[in-house]
């Protein structure tokens, strides 16, 4: 943290804003310029609001410059995690692909689905039993009974499975029958849920808030790992900007910047990150295109009859030929894609 000083500012104050360090325990580092005085703060800094030094008699600027996250950082762990779901690795050489419905619907729709997914090279199906709906009057998932269903259909195909989180409540439950667990945009800072899930051996897929920043999210999987469990993957699903023409703005700069910031894997879902069918495809290779280290997708044998997000979810025969792109893209870039 950096504390530049009015050109006016006396020695009195220079000398307050030093003692305020000290009672901090940061020592300080004082250079005194043509015009100014800066002082840099050293030492931890993770615990300081900025404001209380703004706020002092003679102050111009405070500026961070070191994250105000430090375990999800690359500084903290300089190679890559890679996180590791039977036989899938997140984060590796390979591409993870995770497809399905948007929700659960029934055991003849989640069979079918997986089958088709697993048949073009998905590893790990999605599916929601626990839906956060923007209307309450909208269906809101099949609960435990669908999370069964999904993973006979899953065990069947040989796929893991990642389904959504709404409540620390249903941990116990969820634990029974999910290899990941998804954390929707809706609670990217539902920080009682994190740190629930902080206290788990679990992978956890964590998904950029709707109107969150990067640094925001960096600060929720920083919660994840503090409270122990590492095992975190991040996903940029679009953010709500001034756009209409699309559900959402599906942010693939997000993927390098994170790459550079964190040692987390990130993917990306294109399916909320633009809300309509056609755009998914072009969003997905793009994001392969940027080195996203997987993609979650939404697909559905009905689209027309999905009791959710019907009009983002692929047709299986787009999803297959969605698939043979990826690998050319994956390839091209040094990456694999297992199909
Ligand atoms: C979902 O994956 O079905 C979902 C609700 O996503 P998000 O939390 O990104 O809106
Ligand atoms: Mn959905």
């Amino acid at each position: 943290m950096v504390i530049s000083m009015r050109p006016d500012a006396t020695e009195a104050q220079i000398e307050a804003v030093i003692r305020k360090l000290q009672e901090l325990n940061l020592d300080s580092h004082r250079s005194t310029g043509v015009n100014r005085t800066v002082i840099g703060a050293i030492g931890d800094i993770s615990q300081i609001d900025t404001r209380d030094f703004e706020i002092l008699e003679g102050v111009d600027e405070v500026v961070r410059i070191s994250a105000p996250y430090k375990l999800a950082s690359r500084q903290f762990k300089s190679n890559n995690t890679v996180i590791k779901i039977g036989e899938v690795e997140i984060g590796g050489r390979e591409v993870v692909v995770i497809a399905g419905p948007c929700s659960i619907e029934d055991s003849e729709q989640i069979d079918k689905i997986a089958r088709l997914v697993a048949a073009s090279g998905a590893r790990i199906l999605r599916g929601g039993a626990f839906k956060p709906r923007t209307s309450p009057y909208s269906f809101q998932g099949l609960g435990e009974n669908g999370l069964k269903i999904m993973r006979e259909a899953a065990d069947k195909y040989n796929l893991a499975i990642c389904s959504e989180i709404m409540d620390a409540s249903q941990i116990g439950l969820m634990l029974n029958y999910v290899d990941i667990l998804q954390v929707g945009a809706r609670n990217m800072q539902n920080y009682t849920l994190l740190r629930s899930l902080s206290k788990l051996n679990k992978p956890v897929l964590l998904k950029r808030g709707l109107s969150a920043t990067i640094e925001e999210l960096l600060m929720s999987a920083e919660y994840i790992l503090a409270g122990g469990n590492q095992e975190v993957i991040l996903c940029e699903r679009g953010i709500r900007t001034f756009e209409t023409y699309t559900r959402n703005t599906m942010d693939i700069c997000a993927i390098p910047v994170v790459q550079k910031l964190s040692h987390l894997p990130i993917i990306a879902d294109p399916s909320h990150g633009t809300g309509i069918r056609d755009k998914v495809l072009p969003m997905a290779r793009a994001a392969i295109a940027a080195g996203a280290d997987g993609l979650i997708v939404e697909v559905h044998h009905d689209p027309n009859k999905a009791v959710s997000d019907g009009a983002q979810s692929l047709y299986p025969e787009q999803f297959d030929k969605l698939m043979k792109e990826l690998e050319i893209i994956a390839r091209a870039i040094g990456r694999t894609l297992g199909i």
